[in-house]
């Protein structure tokens, strides 16, 4: 078949999602799912929106959830971008923000998505060292560069920068874009959207899949200055008007609605991985400090490769990167008390 395709597609490398196993039913720690469901309210708005109107189509624009968030983060419609995941706005923002010609720059540790989609457009980049604690320095980002995109908190590696950080990146890059990724941001970190009056470049990009239990309704969102916003809408019109379907902008705006129910998982997804943490250290793992839904770890007495593929054939399943710098860790999702709890035993049974 291979003579079918162009040189392009014969190049690209894509991204290659964790595991949703078939096999049989494992205690899924390994792609910063929420354990908790989703809201009620927006479960009861997507079966309301499953009725006679999905024969029409979706609003193009998506005003109303639009307007739900920006009354939420304090920012106008204008500034608003909704799409099918925060992947998907992260691919309309490679073509509409870095197609210059100087590489952008982002962490070399990072979201792996980030050099599939350079590579998809085009787009040189150079990677950014982090430290041996995969610690980012702001001031490393001060070189001359096409833009920046930095995830906050930093996946797989859940290091957070700090909120004067992310504005140092952005004090040395005033004319390029730089793309804050905060898919995590709920679960401990404060938001760059405070930074967007201060930054017309700055565009930051949230998801539902995460503090929202959302993952499998694919709903992501970006918030920056008004043209920042028309340069995804000109890039998103060019592919499919209708990003959004009916029964992900009922869900999405039912669920930013709810605050209390977010608060409450969110509370609890964070306390479960502060207790899962210490025990982990007790075990003896190192244990990044996380502001995320999951936890990078570590073993001095156990490979990483081997820890995975014991905790999997206990039904357990954490992620392993076969990459360099990390094929000695582990991402292991924060899940509820009792799945965590199955990890602690099935890891005190295999530990030396
Ligand atoms: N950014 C980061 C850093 C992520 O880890 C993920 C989840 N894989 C995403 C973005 C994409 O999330 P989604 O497309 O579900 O919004």
């Amino acid at each position: 078949m291979s003579q079918y395709w162009s040189e392009l597609t014969a190049s690209l490398e894509p991204y290659v999602p964790g595991e949703q196993p078939k096999d049989r039913r494992y205690i899924k720690l390994n792609t910063n799912e929420n354990p908790y469901p989703p809201s009620p309210k927006a479960l009861e708005a997507i079966k309301e929106a499953a009725g006679a109107d999905l024969r029409l189509y979706p609003d193009p624009t998506c005003d109303a959830l639009r307007e739900t968030i920006a009354a939420r983060y304090g920012v106008t419609k204008e500034q608003v971008f909704v799409g099918n995941g925060s992947d998907e706005i992260l691919g309309f923002a490679f073509p509409a923000f870095f197609a210059g010609k100087r590489p952008i720059l982002f962490p070399d540790v990072t979201y792996s998505f980030y050099p599939v989609y350079a590579r998809l457009y085009g787009v040189r980049y150079e990677t950014v060292p982090t430290d041996v604690q995969f610690r980012i320095d702001p001031r490393s980002y001060a070189i001359p560069n096409g833009g920046v995109i930095v995830a906050n908190p930093n996946a797989p590696t859940a290091r957070y920068l700090m909120l004067n950080g992310i504005k140092e990146i952005l004090d040395a890059n005033r004319e390029q874009v730089v793309v804050v990724d905060e898919a995590y941001i709920d679960f401990g970190g404060e938001s760059a959207v405070s930074l967007l009056p201060d930054y017309p470049n700055l565009l930051v990009v949230q998801t539902l899949s995460k503090s929202r239990s959302l993952a499998g309704l694919r709903v992501g969102m970006a918030l920056g200055h008004p043209d920042l916003i028309e340069g995804l809408n000109r890039i998103k019109n060019s592919f499919n008007s209708y990003t959004l379907d009916r029964l992900a902008l009922a869900g999405a705006l039912a669920s930013l609605e709810d605050t209390a129910y977010f608060e409450e998982t969110n509370r609890k997804v964070t306390e479960t991985r502060e207790r899962t943490t210490d025990a982990l250290r007790e075990l003896g793992f190192e244990v990044v400090d996380s502001l995320a839904n999951f936890v990078f770890v570590t073993h001095p007495a156990k490979e990483a490769r081997e820890l995975f593929a014991a905790l999997k054939s206990r039904g357990i399943l954490v992620r392993y990167f076969n990459k360099p710098r990390i094929d000695n860790y582990l991402r292991i999702t924060i899940g509820t008390d009792d799945e965590m709890e199955a990890l602690l035993n099935a890891l005190r049974d295999i530990l030396p």
